[in-house]
Parts: structure tokens; sequence; C-alpha cells
């Protein structure tokens, strides 16, 4: 059996500084934002080059965060692609704004800026206030921020980068969590940077923005804690989480190499059998995910038939596109419709990707996927 993800692997390689670490916590007893926390904030900050890096409960409420840092409210819309998971979209409504779905980009699975601009519009005809957009650097792969920071400024709407799978990624050297008025990441166990429950952060190049955050992550605290200056919520990293993060970031570069070792290795065996991810010039993939994309979704699901004959773990993200979804139905999306968003959904499938994945546990998987393509007449075993 290979599995999609396997974080036992990586647990056996960490478990001893991980033991020591959470030792360390139980030791202190600081449980509730103990030294961990501001430490891995620093650790963060030095890591990625954000100038503020603010720890929270999960990468939701990172999105939630950011848009209260910016008053989103009733009347504004938010611009966000609809192949993404759910998180993106959620946090817009939660706050009574409202969501305006754009496509993904033709030969990516990011955020079209084409698509983006249409939305805008459609927000304004609809009586809306653009606010803000949130571009997903999905699987991994950074979305093209610079062309959407362009049509942002033009446009008048902060940019809030979801670089939840992204954490790890780069453009032109400078890391996924640096663009945008804020980006946002999530500590999930099986996003690239992982710990043992949920975690999330959120980034920020703004000093009064970082104090924003770091009151509404406290119940909007003011100076003291019982100084309430804002309507916030409660939204803290736990101490043992920052402390097992803090061991998994020490470690974090080398299994980001591995997993570009790994990704380019079925790039090379794949590409003439399936369409390959496409990463272009000057970015960085961290590998999320591997998702290869099927001619039909007949093909696509006998992949996966084959895969899971031969114990390979596989997935599909997303089976369905948001503005599909009966929660999210209701909401506008650009008005020449989200054809690549429909596409993706139908012919997507990711593959094992981890960095312990072994040579010869990946040969297996692309193995099995070759002989099924080269002999379409094959049933699975
Ligand atoms: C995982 C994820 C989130 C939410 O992170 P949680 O920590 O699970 O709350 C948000 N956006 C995207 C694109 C994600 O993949």
């Amino acid at each position: 059996m290979i599995p999609l993800i396997d974080l036992a692997a990586q647990q056996t390689r960490m478990r001893a500084g991980i033991e020591a670490r959470i030792r360390g916590v139980l030791d202190h007893g600081r449980y509730i934002h103990g030294p961990e926390v501001a430490q891995f904030e620093a650790a963060l900050c030095a890591y990625t080059g954000a100038a503020h890096a603010v720890a929270c409960a999960n990468g939701t409420d990172a999105l939630l965060l950011a848009l209260m840092a910016l008053q989103i409210r009733t009347g504004d819309a938010v611009i966000c692609p609809s192949f993404t998971f759910a998180a993106t979209a959620e946090v817009i409504p939660s706050l009574g704004a409202t969501p305006v779905f754009a496509d993904i980009a033709e030969g990516s699975f990011n955020l079209c800026p084409e698509s983006f601009t249409r939305a805008v519009a459609e927000a304004r005809r609809r009586g809306l206030r653009p606010a803000a957009v949130i571009p997903v650097d999905l699987f991994g792969c950074p979305a093209d921020q610079p062309r959407i920071a362009e049509i942002a400024a033009a446009e008048n709407l902060t940019v809030i980068a979801d670089a939840a799978q992204s954490f790890g990624a780069s453009i032109d050297g400078r890391h996924s969590v640096t663009f945008g008025a804020f980006a946002t990441t999530s500590f999930f166990p099986a996003k690239p940077l992982g710990c043992y429950g949920d975690g999330g952060a959120v980034f920020t190049p703004s000093a009064e923005h970082a104090d924003m955050l770091r009151s509404y992550r406290v119940h909007g605290k003011g100076r003291e804690k019982y100084d309430n200056v804002r309507i916030g919520m409660n939204s803290r990293l736990d101490t043992l989480q920052a402390a097992i993060l803090l061991e998994k970031l020490a470690a974090f570069p080398d299994e980001v190499a591995a997993r570009a070792r790994i990704a380019d290795r079925y790039t090379a065996a794949l590409a003439d059998h399936y369409r390959v991810p496409e990463v272009p010039a000057g970015l960085r993939s961290v590998w999320a995910q591997y998702t290869l994309r099927a001619e039909s979704r007949t093909e696509r699901d006998a992949a996966l038939g084959a895969l899971k004959a031969a114990g390979i773990g596989a997935a599909v993200y997303y089976p369905l596109p948001l503005h599909r979804q009966p929660a999210y139905a209701g909401f506008a999306t650009d008005p020449a419709g989200l054809p690549q968003s429909d596409r993706a959904a139908e012919t997507v499938f990711s593959i094992p990707m981890f960095p312990d994945l072994t040579p010869d546990n990946q040969d297996r998987v692309i193995e099995v996927l070759r002989a099924r393509l080269s002999d379409p007449l094959k049933e699975p075993q």
C-alpha cells in the first residue's frame, strides 16, 4: 500500500526532536501563547522574509482575520476562484460580504487574470463594492501575483493571498507568503508544513495590520487583556503545535527539495501519457499535491481505478467547483462562465506526493499509470 501522503514516515524521522519539544512545553506549562508561539512567528519571518507573521488557530481563521482587519462587510464583494477548497470562499459570506467566483487560467490551476477583471465588473453591475481578491496558490504553485497585483491596484482592490497550500513556494526567489497586503497559510497536518492538529498564520508587510491581527485573534483586545477595542474572536495557535512546528520547520527546506525531486521525476516519466502540471518560469511550486489531468472523466476514473486496484492512494481535488456546490450556487460568477474550473473538476487526479516517498514506490506509481495508458484495453487487476 502506497498512501497519498505518508505522515508516519516523517514522524519516525523527527520523533526524538518532536518529543523533546513537547516535553519542553510540559515542563514550562504555558499552554496558551507560551514562548514557542513567538519563537515560531520569528522563525516564520526568518524563513520567508515576511515582515510580520501572526500565528492563529487554522488556515480558515487566517483568511477570516485578514478580512476582519480589512473591515470587510455587507455590500462588499470579494473575488475568488471557484476551483479551490471551500475555506477560501466560506469566510466571505460569514462576514456578510458577497463572493464573486472567477475561473482558473487554461494550463494552470490558478486564478485567470481576465476572468478576475470580468468578475470585478460583474460585482459593480450588481451594485456591490469590489473590495478584495483572494488568489489561491493551488496545489502549491503560486498564482500570477504580479499580474493580479496590477489589476487589483487599477481596480482599487486589496489582495489577500491564500497560500494555505504554498508555504515554501516562491516567485523569482520571493516566498509566496510575501505577496499581497495579507497572505495566509495553514499548518493542517497534510499541508506542506503541517502540525499535529490545526494551525495557521497570517503574513503582512504592515506593522499596523499585524497589530490589528494580534488584537482580532484575542477577542479584539487593546493594550491590556481585558481592554476590548474591537469585536474579535479566539484564534490562537496552541503552544504545543508551535513547538512541533519549530521542530518541523528546521527540516522543512530539505523536504521542499525532496518534493521538487519527486515532482521532476513524475513529470519526466508521465509527460507523454498525461497532462502534467505546468510551473511557469521563475516560479517554484512546493508540490502540496502532484496533480495530473486525464483526457476525459472516463479516462480519469479509469486511472483512479487502476491505482486503487494496485493499492496506491489517489484523490480528486476538487470533484465539484464551488459555484456548483449547493451552498455557493446562488452567488455571482464571471458572466463568461467558468469552463476551465468545470473541465478541471472532471479530469484532475492527485497521486502520492510526500518527502519520504521512496524511488521504488514512486516507480510503482509510475508503472501503474503508464501501463494503464499504453494498453487502454487492459483492465485494472
Ligand atoms: C487547507 C486550506 C485552507 C484552510 O486551512 P485550514 O487550516 O484547514 O482551516 C484554506 N484554503 C485552502 C486553499 C486550503 O487548501
